[in-house]
């Protein structure tokens, strides 16, 4: 931690959208912020008329929504009017096609066009949209199409053919699937369908409650855990857009996150439209060239990133951020994982703007604390709460929760329930759900501290989850693909540090009798993981052990194994039953 600190001159403060935040917290309500959204009368409202049909409605159809840059470098533009009409053949076809509102409609798709379209028409239309990560392999997305209901997708041939194909007679709910490339048996090319479907659509006007979006997220324990999230969650989008990513309308905005993880559907979907910006779509991986290339000549004003992609700019030096006019970029935010102070420096330094690190999670729907435009930031900080969220460092007893006042304690990371974008539930698991909250705290699994002046600091994760190159990976997916080799006896699976990911994920293996390591068998569990589980996801490191720490009850000690591997005190080992090592 350093104390450092970025102070912001007077004119860039008072140019903010939020220039003081003391006042600006004083004065917040949630009431008034749903006012500046337009609604649909009789208390009901759609995410998708916040995001694309109030601005039409209000004159501003022909304002570019979405620049979507393709693989190649070829770029197109669609209007906000543009987006109505797609949108609403999208809809017309979920329609036509027999799904009710409620239902849910995932998308498996890289970034291209046809899953923005399919975000906001499927909203649109009533139905839940549940966006899956394309890197993953077959049993992420089995996992969560199956504990969701799935009763339509859209994807493309390949990633059908490959992925999802073989998986359809353990999907019984799934009645749709819709292509965006082709037509293969069991599938509708969407094409077509949307060119015979009208461009006009009647919004569904729904209740503030009613579920909108269901977004995945690991647990340290059993299966992935579907996380609920209302079409209200727009007023939380809407201002956390332009309180802590100062988005203004017109705005040339980029949020690297892909739509398959939380932040891309919160922040590359729906803040950056419903605060009427332009928002950046490239559809190719990072590439540092690519990436200053992008700033610079889209003269993206507001950008949103992460660490890890932060780190590898870093990695390249600074020769190529020379010489480029970064002049139109304003404000840049990061979020996922810990971002070091020297990043923040380093933007600073080299962009000429410091990095504004924020925090939250799939659960909160939207940023909870966050370093603003007109405050100083302290680099290595998460920043202050949002106006309308109470967050504070807790400990948590069986006699309750009590808050810990005094600076730098460090404690359990919570926040006061009840703001519009947090979940509304686990999906099918009540108990789950009900374990986040305790006495009107909603408690974040982080630990963290908050100093003297309301920063806060984040310390690291209070279980087991994994996060590598800002995604949230959770140890048991990884081993229960492990263990479906006949050869392995027992798995665990920990984050070890990784100076450019964050973290990578490392898998301990001991085997059954009869079956002894070697350079082949890794290979083989390698190759097992990264074909069940995405890259994204697999074990990147697998060592054999003869025996792993273990509870008396049978489980493992993945806490243990994680001290072990760096070094650290082995703590409280008095439930340690079996560990031959
Ligand atoms: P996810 O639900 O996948 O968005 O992951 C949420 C988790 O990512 C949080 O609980 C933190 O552990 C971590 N995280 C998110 N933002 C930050 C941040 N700014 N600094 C440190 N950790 C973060």
């Amino acid at each position: 931690m350093q104390e450092e600190r970025i102070v912001k001159p007077c004119a860039e403060r008072a140019r903010a959208n939020m220039p003081d935040y003391a006042a600006a917290r004083a004065a917040f309500t949630w009431a008034e912020a749903r006012n500046s959204l337009d609604g649909l009368g009789q208390g009901r409202l759609n995410i998708a008329h916040e995001a694309i049909g109030r601005h039409v409605a209000a004159g501003h159809a022909d304002q570019v929504a979405l620049r979507w840059i393709a693989k190649s470098g070829a770029r197109r533009d669609y209007t906000y009017g543009d987006l109505d009409r797609e949108t609403s053949r999208f809809a017309n076809v979920l329609r036509d096609s027999g799904l009710a509102v409620g239902d849910r409609v995932y998308a498996l798709l890289g970034r291209t066009p046809e899953l923005y379209i399919a975000a906001l028409g499927t909203l649109k239309a009533g139905c839940v949209f549940c966006p899956l990560f394309s890197a993953f392999g077959p049993e992420p997305i089995h996992a969560r199409m199956e504990i969701g209901g799935a009763a339509a997708l859209i994807t493309t041939k390949r990633l059908y053919t490959r992925k999802v194909a073989g998986l359809r007679d353990r999907l019984p709910d799934l009645r749709l699937v819709f292509l965006t490339d082709a037509e293969v048996e069991g599938t509708r090319a969407i094409g077509p369908l949307t060119d015979a479907a009208s461009d006009r659509f009647e919004t569904v006007p729904m209740a503030p409650e009613d579920s909108a979006l269901l977004h995945f997220t690991s647990g340290t324990t059993g299966r992935p855990k579907g996380v609920v999230h209302v079409h209200e969650a727009v007023v939380a989008h809407h201002t956390t857009g332009r309180l802590a990513l100062d988005l203004r309308p017109g705005d040339v905005f980029w949020c690297t996150a892909d739509p398959g993880w939380v932040t891309g559907t919160s922040y590359g979907i729906i803040a950056p439209l419903t605060n009427r910006v332009t928002m950046i779509v490239d559809e190719a991986e990072f590439d540092v060239a690519r990436w200053y290339g992008i700033l610079e000549d889209e003269r993206v004003n507001v950008w949103y990133t992460a660490p890890t992609a932060i780190r590898m700019l870093m990695k390249a030096g600074a020769d190529p951020a020379a010489g480029r006019d970064f002049s139109a970029l304003r404000f840049m935010a990061s979020v996922g994982e810990p971002l070091n102070p020297e990043a923040v420096i380093w933007g600073n330094k080299v962009l000429g703007r410091p990095f504004h690190d924020n925090w939250w999670q799939t659960e909160t729907g939207g940023i909870m604390i966050a370093n603003y435009a007109s405050m100083d930031v302290k680099p290595g900080s998460m920043g202050k709460p949002l106006p309308g969220i109470d967050a504070g460092v807790v400990d948590v007893t069986d006699n309750g929760v009590h808050e810990l006042n005094e600076p730098m304690a460090l404690g359990e990371l919570a926040l006061r329930s009840g703001w519009p974008s947090m979940m509304r539930g686990y999906l099918h698991e009540e108990a789950r759900y009900r374990k986040c909250f305790r006495d009107g705290w909603y408690l974040t699994g982080d630990l963290a501290m908050r100093d003297a002046e309301g920063y806060f600091w984040f310390v690291g994760r209070a279980d087991d989850l994994i996060k590598s190159a800002g995604h949230l990976i959770g140890p048991f997916e990884v081993e229960s693909a492990l263990m479906e080799h006949p050869a392995v006896a027992e798995v665990g699976v920990i984050g070890v540090p990784d100076e450019t990911a964050g973290q990578l994920v490392k898998a301990y293996v001991a085997l059954k009798p009869g079956h002894e390591p070697s350079e082949d068998l890794r290979r083989d569990l390698l190759g097992l993981a990264r074909s069940r589980l995405g890259p994204a996801v697999a074990p990147k490191e697998i060592v054999f052990r003869k025996n792993l720490p273990k509870t008396r009850s049978g489980k493992i000690m993945r806490r243990l194994l994680k001290a072990r591997e760096l070094g650290l005190p082995e703590g409280d080992i008095s439930t340690l039953e079996s560990d031959e090592q």
